[in-house]
């Protein structure tokens, strides 16, 4: 084993300053150093992901140790908007078309239960990040007209799922946005995405879990009994499972062609006074390309995104970002008329994505004892919530039924 090069892929995960790293508590402290060094599992990555991960693995009584080489909840996970949608990217009629009835229903009822799980974890360990339950509109856009959002309706109804079609009188009437037409679904939240990584790492560290930051992975080898990992300082480190939750600094070995990292932008308005009431209660995006997106946090304060860019870089480039900034501005007082002044945060970063927007969570080829996990797509928080679901099954040697519907494809 090496200890010089990571073994993940590195990428600069930000530009320009996310409201969430402005906010309390939306970090956690870290050890600078270790206490010990056998573990039942070592979680690499302290986001969203490991964090949710974490949480679960300790509750099933599980010694977990968790690394990461950046400060704990500093990598995309405070980049996110944190609309907390059981909404796919690719919807339902879609996906259908792309890997079958079967499959396509049962990713997007498990999407829906996600949602509704990371609610009730949230509310269970009563974390202070401003989670709530949320209808979302879908709206329609160059991408889905009105018929086609109208079989998506009837789609997801069909299997469950509660979604309504809107005309475009009833979307005017009830949301004061002028579209031929939209979805109105529940069964989504959003949250401080920064807060509730922080708190599920704090529930974790309450029971028997490490968190230690810096510290870089750079190579990994199976040994009879377990994992060993070699971080950057030369330590080595050993465990009986390793689960990488690495976002979209992944390791290279999981990489397909149906992945790619694409470029995306944000902002946080100033609070606003006065906003509209159903603003503060609902997500809204849009079936363009690129999209629009945008929520409001309970301060009054719109968060709005998109306008993303298949070059992988070009979030590196600040006067890119003032301009999308703008974009995004614009693109939101021309659908609510709400005008928001000079955005009081702005920034973009890397984003991954894969053909069918799901995410991939599996085991690492090559290793029995390494797993994976990539939230990538819209809806990573989702997807983060699914695979901490079905690793803490798979370490526990009871398979999660769903688990083949994300593997490495
Ligand atoms: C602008 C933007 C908006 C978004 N909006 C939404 C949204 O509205 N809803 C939603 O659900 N999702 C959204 N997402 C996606 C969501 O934010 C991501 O899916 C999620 O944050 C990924 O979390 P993670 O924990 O997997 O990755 P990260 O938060 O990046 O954590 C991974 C960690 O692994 C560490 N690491 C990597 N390699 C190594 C190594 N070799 N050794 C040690 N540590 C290592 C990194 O330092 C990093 O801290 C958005 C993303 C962006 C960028």
């Amino acid at each position: 084993m090496s200890a010089s090069d990571a073994v993940t892929r590195k990428d600069d995960l930000r530009t320009g300053t996310p409201f969430w790293v402005r906010t309390p508590h939306s970090t956690v402290k870290a050890r600078p150093r270790l206490d010990r060094d056998r573990f039942d599992v070592i979680v690499v990555g302290a986001g969203i992901s490991g964090a949710l991960v974490a949480e679960a693995l300790t509750r099933q009584g599980r010694s977990v140790l968790i690394v990461d080489r950046r400060p704990p909840v500093r990598g995309s996970t405070p980049a996110s908007t944190a609309m907390i949608q059981h909404e796919i990217d690719v919807p339902l009629t879609r996906l259908r078309r792309k890997i079958g009835k079967a499959k396509a229903d049962a990713v997007w009822r498990r999407s829906v239960r996600a949602v509704d799980d990371l609610v009730d974890l949230a509310g269970r360990l009563k974390l202070d990040c401003r989670m709530r339950r949320k209808p979302t509109v879908f709206l329609a856009g160059d991408d889905m007209a009105a018929r086609a959002l109208r079989r998506e309706a009837e789609a997801r109804a069909d299997i469950g799922i509660r979604a309504d079609y809107l005309t475009r009188s009833e979307l005017i009437d009830r949301f004061g946005m002028d579209r031929p037409a939209a979805i109105l679904s529940q069964d989504s939240a959003s949250a401080n995405p920064a807060q509730l990584a922080a708190g599920l790492l704090r529930a974790a560290l309450a029971r028997d879990a490490r968190l230690v930051s810096p510290v870089e992975i750079t190579d990994m080898a199976e040994l009879p009994g377990g994992i060993a990992l070699a971080t950057a300082a030369g330590q080595v480190l050993v465990a009986e499972h390793a689960v990488f939750c690495t976002g979209y600094e992944y390791l290279p070995p999981m990489k397909t062609a149906s992945q790619r990292v694409v470029s995306t932008w944000a902002l946080a308005s100033r609070p606003l006074a006065g906003l509209l009431g159903w603003l503060l209660d609902t997500n809204v995006w849009e079936a363009s390309d690129p999209y629009l997106y945008f929520r409001a946090d309970e301060s009054g304060r719109i968060i709005a995104g998109g306008e993303d860019e298949e070059a992988s870089d070009a979030n590196a480039d600040p006067a890119k970002l003032a301009r999308k900034a703008r974009v995004i501005a614009g693109k939101l007082e021309a659908l609510t008329g709400i005008r928001i002044g000079k955005p009081a945060y702005v920034w973009s970063a890397p984003f991954s994505v894969t053909d069918d927007g799901l995410p991939v969570i599996d085991r690492v080829p090559g290793y029995r004892r390494v797993l994976s996990v990539m939230g990538f797509g819209g809806n990573g928080i989702t997807f983060s919530t699914i695979a901490a679901e079905i690793v803490a099954a798979e370490i526990a040697g009871r398979p999660d039924p769903d688990a083949a519907l994300f593997r490495r494809r």
